[in-house]
């Protein structure tokens, strides 16, 4: 797709910049059957509605995108009238989702300015906090206004179904030729507003292998501080998307470059910048490279596996401090775990769901040590075995020497046919009798991916 100002300076363009049909490679086929279904019904009862956002900037891009959001005139009521499967979400933002089965798609209202809103009515709608931030944003508008209401110039792009034109607002498709990640407006204004804009500016540039342009990466560092602000429930949702996207390798280091990091991560964040050398830190990059690879190979992962790897090397070296006070290791391993836990927790708060598969890893790191008697056999038929022995194993990796020895007489027991397991844990002490183990069902061993 080419764009449109070439030979312009961007005050001389009339926006919306309109692109017709035969110049973008947007087509109703590119779009899930339930987001054209959306935007008939919203245009078939008579009001505007465009699909907005990654759609369109993803498609424009060639690639695919993972869902669709759709921006509209109908207000919240008048979206909730038109579809029987409608929830109204949302404080800060209050959106309409679409629900078919487990695919939702997104349906927002145009979002209007403060300034041109009537006062009290913007007073009852928009809330700012003492540090610029909005944290309610319920005032409508038109499209335009809505347009620059958004993050990035790439981000502000509308394709209708009704005349199949792409509308750009703010110059997003010459932006997306130049591959630049670039704030509509003032950048210090907008990331006051909502500091998540700079995890965004990130995570779209390494998304996109894309370049943060000048004046939108230059206040980053200096407002980093503002992270502080943001509710450790949405930085959950922004770890997820940083890290579990296929990209946690570039966005680590970007965020560190951009001196982020520490609002996520503030334990590895500090060890990084002492001693990038260590063995914590090489560890975390294994098992975000790992991450990835997974990720882009179709595998399944959970959050939990890489929050565990995070804060493993900051809870053990509370434990050898304790242990070497004095403290019994279980003792010092639970003051450990849950001091750390806690502060980690300040930061982006982890659902219970995720927490307890990250207690079981740290604990197994502990049971995987010790083979005699029937021990082994039991810590095998742990329901988490398979994350503790992966876990162990990229220890292993990193740290060579019994870590490693230890990890692979592992990899080489859950393999083995029984009486070889028997043999192999006959060398420890205080081996007990075999007529509970030979009652004892075997475990399947866990596969290698
Ligand atoms: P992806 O879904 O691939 O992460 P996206 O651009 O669709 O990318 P969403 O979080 O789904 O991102 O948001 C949809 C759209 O809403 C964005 O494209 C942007 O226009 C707008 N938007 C989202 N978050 C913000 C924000 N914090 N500030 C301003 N606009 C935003
Ligand atoms: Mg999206």
């Amino acid at each position: 797709m080419v764009s449109k100002d070439k030979n312009q300076h961007s005050e001389d363009i009339q926006f919306p910049i309109v692109f017709e049909r035969g110049e973008h490679n947007i087509s109703r086929k590119e779009l899930s059957d339930n987001a054209l279904k959306v935007l008939y019904r919203l245009n078939k009862g008579g009001y505007n509605a465009y699909l907005v956002g990654g759609g369109v900037r993803d498609i424009l891009l060639g690639q695919h995108p993972k869902d669709f959001d759709i921006a509209t005139n109908a207000t919240p009521e008048q979206i909730k009238k038109l579809f029987r499967n409608c929830r109204l979400i949302g404080r800060r933002f209050r959106l309409a989702h679409i629900v078919f089965g487990r695919d939702i798609i997104e349906v927002a209202t145009f979002r209007g300015h403060h300034a041109s809103a009537e006062e009290t009515k913007a007073k009852a709608h928009s809330k700012q906090s003492e540090h610029g931030m909005l944290l309610r944003d319920n005032i409508y508008g038109s499209i335009d206004e809505d347009a620059e209401r958004r993050d990035f110039t790439i981000n502000a792009l509308y394709y209708s179904i009704k005349d199949f034109k792409v509308y750009d607002f703010a110059n997003g498709v010459s932006d997306i030729d130049n591959k630049l990640i670039r704030l509509i407006g003032d950048p210090e204004t907008r990331y006051r507003e909502d500091p998540v804009r700079m995890l965004r500016a990130i995570r779209f540039a390494t998304k996109l292998d894309m370049e943060i342009e000048t004046e939108t990466a230059k206040p980053i560092k200096e407002l980093a501080p503002l992270m502080a602000n943001i509710p450790a429930a949405r930085m959950f949702e922004e770890y997820l998307k940083l890290f579990l996207g296929g990209k946690a390798t570039d966005n680590f280091h970007l965020l560190e470059q951009y001196q982020l990091l520490e609002y996520l991560f503030p334990h590895i964040s500090k060890t990084y910048k002492v001693s990038p050398q260590s063995n914590a830190v090489k560890f975390v990059s294994r098992v975000l490279e790992n991450t990835d690879k997974r990720i882009n190979e179709g595998k399944r992962v959970t959050p939990a596996f890489l929050l565990a790897a995070v804060i493993w090397y900051h809870i053990e070296e509370g434990i050898n401090n304790l242990v070497n006070t004095g403290m019994p290791y279980q003792d010092a391993f639970f003051a450990s775990m849950n001091e750390t836990m806690s502060e980690q927790q300040r930061c982006i708060a982890i659902p219970k769901r995720f927490q307890n598969p990250m207690k079981d890893i740290w604990f197994l790191q502990q049971k995987l040590m010790h083979r005699e008697g029937n021990k082994a056999f039991k810590v095998l038929e742990h329901e988490r075995f398979r994350a503790g022995y992966d876990f162990l194993l990229l220890r292993g990796e990193i740290e060579g020497g019994e870590l490693l020895e230890l990890a692979n007489w592992w990899t080489n027991f859950q393999e083995a046919p029984y009486e070889t397991q028997q043999q192999m844990v006959k060398g420890f002490k205080g081996v007990r009798s075999n007529r509970r183990r030979n009652t004892r069902r075997r475990r399947k061993p866990a596969s290698k991916d």
